[in-house]
């Protein structure tokens, strides 16, 4: 018989959670205004609300922690991170942030302008934020077939390379300062970016004379796809693979909260002196000096550590088939989630799941709230509450796909709990005919109001 796979790691130390009765939930929901943010922790039992910071950082990495150099300038921790991102990403200048959107702020401030267009793949809600906070443009260029959850396309993250020719070809080039390629896609379900489109992004962006820009923070999940799926890959290591995807951009923004597996921490990567020079002063005013950039110093110790770890086969292919068993599960349900399964999630396809709340009703907010009623697990909307209202026109805006995201930390739960969680949405699913109303918004932010927002049942 074939073995099946199962982790690479065993358990050293343990947390608990809480279970709950649905009578407690349904108070909790409701103080909470149904914003599933809103909850605290331990009114979860299982949190799927993010694979942001929430993996379990290995024993290399706290020992790692202890060994952090705390100096204000030049820590040896510094220069321990700089060598990982030179040695496994190959970028030559790098300024710690301490989170990925802070990343995209110090170099957005160097980039972009008022009346600029950004394109690329679906961009990640916080990119997107920082665009239009600085009154410029995001321009999705993701190829249609990432907007049909049944399609089962391996590189459903791809940039339309039509699509972003037009936009190249259709304006002043000076309008554009880069584009921006998000690898994996998170906006459009965790969906891997070939290697191939990768390349062919960055020549024609290269003809255009325009800067490409990854927004990294699940490269090495887009690697271990790149190796499963991609003709001429199969024998490549992961690490061979990330060393030719950068070598398909500028510069990079990166997130460590997912694929360095810690809990706090980003960085940019350059090549750029010039452009280096010009966001250092960014980052001095926002962030910190250029050797600590709001990170401590054991903390630049964990990323490092946390690099070499997250880009080895054996952890990156028990982590996704561990996502994989979760959608097989739900599969098997009759459920309709998004095929092929992504990297860091499940995504449920909400329209599918209930076919009779309105859109205006907020169907994957809706989905999301039933299940946490249901079981204690708590997903998160990426659906009309995300989208934002656009920037002009004030209108609520309704994306194509209204999407439940089950995000699963690393190395954090087993599969009996993704059994657990399979079984509840699948009660759910049970009695989705039941459900035809949604909710409706009483209090929201100008920007990025899913955070915050306040609802009541309609
Ligand atoms: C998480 C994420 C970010 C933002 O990073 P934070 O660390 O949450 O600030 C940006 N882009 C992508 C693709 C992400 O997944």
């Amino acid at each position: 018989m074939k073995l099946p796979y199962a982790e690479n790691h065993k358990i050293k130390m343990v947390e608990s959670i809480k279970r709950s009765t649905r009578t407690e939930r349904e108070k909790w929901i409701k103080e909470a205004n149904f914003n599933l943010f809103n909850l605290r922790s331990d009114q979860v039992y299982i949190d799927l609300l993010t694979d942001s910071g929430t993996g379990a950082m290995s024993n290399k990495q706290w020992s790692e922690m202890m060994l952090g150099d705390e100096s204000y300038a030049g820590a040896s921790s510094y220069y321990k991170m700089k060598n990982a991102i030179k040695e496994i990403l190959e970028f030559e200048y790098f300024l710690p942030t301490h989170q990925g959107r802070a990343a995209e702020n110090v170099l957005f401030s160097v980039l972009v302008k008022e009346g600029d267009l950004v394109p690329g793949n679906s961009h990640f809600d916080t990119t997107k934020g920082h665009i239009e906070f600085r009154k410029a443009r995001a321009i999705d260029c993701t190829i249609d077939e990432a907007f049909d959850t049944t399609i089962e396309h391996p590189f459903k993250g791809n940039v339309d390379l039509n699509k972003l020719e037009e936009v190249y070809k259709n304006n002043p080039i000076e309008k554009i300062p880069m584009v921006i390629v998000t690898v994996t896609c998170n906006s459009s379900g965790g969906q891997p970016v070939s290697m191939q489109n990768l390349k062919e992004v960055y020549q024609l962006s290269k003809k255009y004379g325009i800067k490409v820009i990854f927004d990294s923070a699940r490269f090495a999940e887009n690697a271990y796809f790149i190796k499963v799926r991609e003709k001429g890959y199969e024998n490549k290591s992961i690490k061979e693979i990330v060393k030719e995807m950068f070598s398909y951009a500028d510069a990079m923004t990166m997130s460590s909260k997912k694929d360095a597996i810690v809990n706090m921490g980003g960085f940019i990567g350059l090549r750029d002196k010039e452009l280096f020079r010009k966001a250092s002063m960014f980052n001095i005013m926002f962030e910190g000096y250029i050797t600590y950039g709001g990170m401590s110093g054991r903390d630049m110790n964990a990323l490092a550590q946390g690099l070499y770890e997250g880009t080895e086969f054996d952890f990156l292919d028990s982590r996704i088939k561990q996502v994989e068993f979760l959608g097989d599960r739900l599969k098997s349900f009759g459920i309709p989630v998004l095929v092929p399964t992504g990297g860091h999630a499940i995504f449920v396809d909400a329209k599918k799941f209930f076919n009779n709340i309105p859109k205006e009703q907020y169907i994957a907010q809706t989905l999301a709230i039933e299940l946490y009623i249901e079981s204690g697990v708590r997903a998160v909307e990426i659906g009309t509450l995300m989208a934002d209202r656009d920037p002009v026109t004030r209108e609520n805006r309704y994306p194509e796909l209204e999407l439940l995201r089950m995000a699963i930390p690393r190395r954090v739960y087993t599969n009996n709990h993704m059994d657990y969680v399979a079984v509840a949405l699948a009660n759910v699913y049970e009695r989705r005919n039941k459900i035809s109303t949604g909710f409706k918004i009483i209090k929201e932010a100008q920007i990025l109001r899913h955070f915050t927002v306040e609802l009541e049942r309609v």
